[in-house]
């Protein structure tokens, strides 16, 4: 029997455990962190609100202001009005016609300022409405997480413990230096995915798409020697179990397994 054969099994089947305990590490570190950038999002979105509450509730208060205003204005042209009659003399009857319809261009412009500023209120408000509809929305699915969270997490962590027992032995049991390189290649992030382990297309490596040395794949698949993909250092292994192992075309023969 090839001697690498069952080296060959133990690496493919601790890479078959780390690939699902790389998987849940990355939930169990994410989760806590995509709920703490929500509950950052909400604290936002909360003083988002605050801020146009107080812009809506600023601009009522000077509208209010503002029909004040005009009231009293409304109040002055009718004394005026009223006056006309007991006057003595057209002087002062023209000089509070005058006064009169200074007043009146005066109630005329503050009227078009306060629909300019119902308009604005409006849209503070719509806008108001949104801002508590957003933080609204992102406490909802702050509430969710944290809850689904609580429930999952002693699941992940137990998921976790029974892989890390069911890798150690095999771990255990791997020669150092197989096992060094196993690791070397777990070790190599950027642009690849997370693995241990490369499956090549006749000479190029699925991982990196880099070509590999003809004799390296040969000796990996008669099971003589361990060898890494050069580019991404991952492990060149042949499953021999696999039921569907074709042949590529090119492919010499190889030793019966
Ligand atoms: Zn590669």
């Amino acid at each position: 029997m090839p001697e690498l054969i069952d080296t060959v099994r133990q690496l493919l089947a601790l890479n078959r455990i780390d690939l699902v305990r790389y998987e849940l590490q990355t939930e169990i570190e994410q989760t806590p962190r995509r709920l703490a950038a929500l509950a950052d999002e909400l604290t936002e979105r909360q003083s988002e609100r605050s801020l146009q509450e107080s812009a809506s509730s600023d601009a009522a208060a000077a509208l209010r202001a503002g029909e004040e205003s005009l009231a009293k204005m409304e109040k002055r042209r009718e004394r005026a009005q009223q006056r006309i009659p007991m006057l003595k003399t057209s002087d002062q009857v023209a000089a509070t016609q005058r006064e009169i319809e200074a007043i009146g261009q005066d109630v005329d412009g503050l009227e078009l300022e306060l629909l300019e500023q119902m308009e604005g209120l409006e849209q503070l408000n719509a806008r108001l409405a949104n801002a508590q509809r957003a933080a609204d929305d992102t406490k909802a699915a702050l509430e969710d997480g944290e809850k689904a969270w609580e429930v999952r997490s002693p699941v992940a962590l137990a998921e976790m413990e029974e892989l890390d027992a069911e890798r150690a032995p095999l771990a255990g049991e791997l020669r150092s230096d197989f096992l060094r390189r196993y690791q070397l290649a777990w070790r190599q992030r950027g642009k690849t995915n997370s693995t241990g382990v490369t499956t090549v297309q006749g000479r190029i490596c699925d991982t990196c798409n880099t070509e590999v040395s003809a004799r390296w794949l040969q000796e990996s698949r008669d099971y003589v020697a361990l060898h890494s993909c050069q580019s991404c250092k991952r492990l060149l292994l042949f499953d021999p179990d696999a039921p569907s192992r074709s042949r590529e075309p090119e492919e010499e023969p190889i030793s019966p397994q």
